[in-house]
C-alpha cells in the first residue's frame, strides 16, 4: 500500500470501450488486423463469467478470421445451435479437449493429439484429424472451459483433441495459465489451425498479432494501470498449478 492511487485525478467519464474487440480503448488494436481465410471453421465459446477483456484474446482472434463465431453463454442444445448454422456431423468436428490428460504424459508424437472416449491417444490419428471440418475453443479459465464441457454434451459426439505446444505460452508472468495447456486461446488456436491446415503462416499471424496485443497491453500498465492490471500474485499461480495435477 505503499502507492496509493490518485483518486482524485481520475477522470469522471467512463472510458469507451471498441465494439468489435470490447477492449477498453486504449488498448484496442483492431485498426491492424490480418485477415486469414480459413479452411476449418472456427468455434469460440466463452464462459459468461470471463472478465479479462484486458487480456483475453478470443474476440480479437475472431476478427482474423473469414469462418469464426464467438458465442458467450453456458449451454447450446447442439452445435448447430451453438454455430448458428446446420451441422451434418458433429464427428468431423473437434473439441479442443480439457480433460485430465497431459499430453506430455501420453507419449505422443506431434503438437495436436486426438484421445479416443477413454482419453488414450487415438489409433487412427492421421485419418481422424484430415476429416476435420471445425473446430471448438472453449475459452475462459481452466474451470469455467470444465463447465462448459459439462454443460455441453453434444461435445461428446465432437472429436477430442489436446495440445502439446513445442512452446511456452508468450503470457510468460502476465497472467496465470488459462487453460491445461497453459495457452492462451488465440496461441491455442494458432498451433492447431497451423497444424491441422498445414499452414505454418497461420501461426505466424496469430502469434504476431498476440505479441502486438501484449506490447499495447504493457504501454498502457506503464500509463492507466486502471485499465492493465499488474499479474496475479504469485501464490495464486502455485495453488492453480497444484489444483490442476490434483
Ligand atoms: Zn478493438
Amino acid at each position: 500500500m505503499s502507492n496509493p492511487p490518485d483518486t482524485a485525478a481520475a477522470p469522471a467519464e467512463p472510458i469507451p470501450e471498441c465494439p468489435h474487440c470490447q477492449k477498453p480503448m486504449p488498448l484496442c488494436i483492431c485498426e491492424s488486423v490480418t485477415p486469414i481465410e480459413n479452411r476449418l471453421s472456427l468455434l469460440i465459446l466463452q464462459h459468461p463469467q470471463e472478465q479479462d477483456r484486458a487480456l483475453g484474446t478470443a474476440r480479437r482472434l475472431a476478427r482474423h478470421f473469414a469462418d469464426a463465431t464467438v458465442r458467450v453463454g453456458l449451454s447450446w442444445p447442439s452445435l448447430s445451435k451453438a454455430l448458428g448454422r446446420p451441422v451434418e456431423n458433429a464427428s468431423h468436428w473437434a473439441v479442443l479437449y480439457l480433460g485430465s490428460a497431459r499430453a506430455a504424459d501420453l507419449e505422443a508424437e506431434g503438437e495436436i493429439v486426438a484421445l479416443n472416449r477413454k482419453g488414450e491417444v487415438a489409433e487412427n490419428q492421421r485419418a481422424m484429424l484430415a476429416r476435420l471440418e471445425g473446430v471448438v475453443l472453449l475459452d475462459g479459465t481452466w474451470s469455467q472451459a470444465k463447465a462448459l464441457w459439462w454443460r455441453n454434451p453434444w461435445m461428446l459426439k465432437c472429436q477430442r483433441v489436446i495440445l502439446n505446444p513445442a512452446h511456452p505460452s508468450r503470457y510468460g508472468r502476465l497472467r496465470r495459465e488459462p487453460r491445461s495447456d497453459g495457452l492462451s486461446t488465440i496461441e491455442a488456436a494458432a498451433t492447431i489451425l497451423a497444424g491441422l491446415e498445414r499452414r505454418p503462416d497461420i501461426a505466424d499471424t496469430l502469434h504476431a498479432s498476440f505479441e502486438r496485443l501484449l506490447t499495447r497491453y504493457r504501454e498502457v500498465q506503464a500509463e492507466m494501470p486502471e485499465l492493465a492490471p499488474k499479474p496475479a500474485p504469485k501464490g495464486r499461480r502455485r495453488d492453480f498449478r497444484r489444483r490442476k495435477r490434483a
